[in-house]
């Protein structure tokens, strides 16, 4: 095919795929519309060709690889982004009985991508079989635990929201074996010292829903109900070192915008 030809087919594709109502002279600017309903409770009306393009990112390399726009936390290869003392070796870090590790930067309304991967041989049970933790804010914990053939209270199993909410399935990989998290975080708001909306969780197990959008009930509490404390806006992310070698990978965040930030 010449130069020509190639030309003319692209141009007759484009004219084939043109949305109805679209002529010649909308062509030069932004596709869309102006003389459609206005949509409620939004500036935009339908298809508003004035409406802002989404922001491009740069998916990652391959599945569960960070986008552009995420801060990656953990590459593999170091701890600068945390302040804590865990032993990293082969491209991952491992809790050593040497207290929590917390994030350096902190975060509101986030999405949190992590891997983990519980001890092998098991060792205890219940509670005491690879228990970890993921702490939104420094607070809101999403449980980590192996949970592979290991019955305990069920608020309190892998991906539960600790003392909360069980998950909805256990989609627990074996012990040794490597499992992922995706954690949608809806930070609380507070207004004049109370509580103005609580906060809430959507979590992915190994790609499985366990919660979708629940309500988180307050901090994390042990054999208590969960309380709000006030805090600010943002907080670090906390693993938990709960004295069993739980190992994790791949860990990345990208703020959300919150629904009360236009
Ligand atoms: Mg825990």
């Amino acid at each position: 095919m010449n130069k020509l030809m190639a030309v003319a087919v692209v141009a007759f594709v484009a004219s084939a795929f043109a949305p109805p109502g679209a002529s010649a002279d909308r062509q030069d600017k932004h596709p869309g519309y102006d003389d459609t309903p206005q949509l409620p409770n939004q500036p935009w009306k339908v298809h508003d060709s004035k409406r802002p393009d989404p922001a491009v990112v740069k998916p990652g390399d391959e599945p569960g690889k960070a986008p552009s726009d995420a801060v990656v936390l953990f590459d593999g290869t170091d701890l600068s982004k945390w302040n804590g003392a865990w032993k990293i070796e082969n491209g991952a870090i491992e809790a050593n009985r040497k207290g929590d590790l917390t994030s350096k930067d902190e975060f509101g309304d986030c999405q949190l991508h992590l891997e983990w991967c519980a001890p092998a041989p098991t060792k205890g049970k219940d509670q005491g079989r690879g228990n970890s933790g993921v702490f939104l804010m420094g607070r809101y914990e999403v449980q980590v635990l192996d949970s592979f053939e290991n019955v305990t209270y069920a608020d309190g199993s892998a991906a539960s929201v600790y003392g909360q909410h069980p998950p909805l399935v256990n989609a627990c990989r074996k012990p040794g074996e490597w499992q992922s998290y995706d954690i949608l975080f809806t930070a609380p708001r507070f207004k004049e010292g109370k509580l103005e909306r609580p906060g809430a969780l959507t979590v992915l197990h190994n790609g499985a829903v366990v919660h979708n959008h629940v309500e988180i009930l307050g901090q994390t509490a042990h054999r208590a109900v969960a309380k709000y404390e006030p805090h600010g806006p943002k907080g670090p992310i906390k693993l938990q070192d709960h004295g069993d070698p739980v190992r994790y990978r791949n860990i990345w965040v990208r703020a959300i915008k919150g629904y009360d930030e236009k």
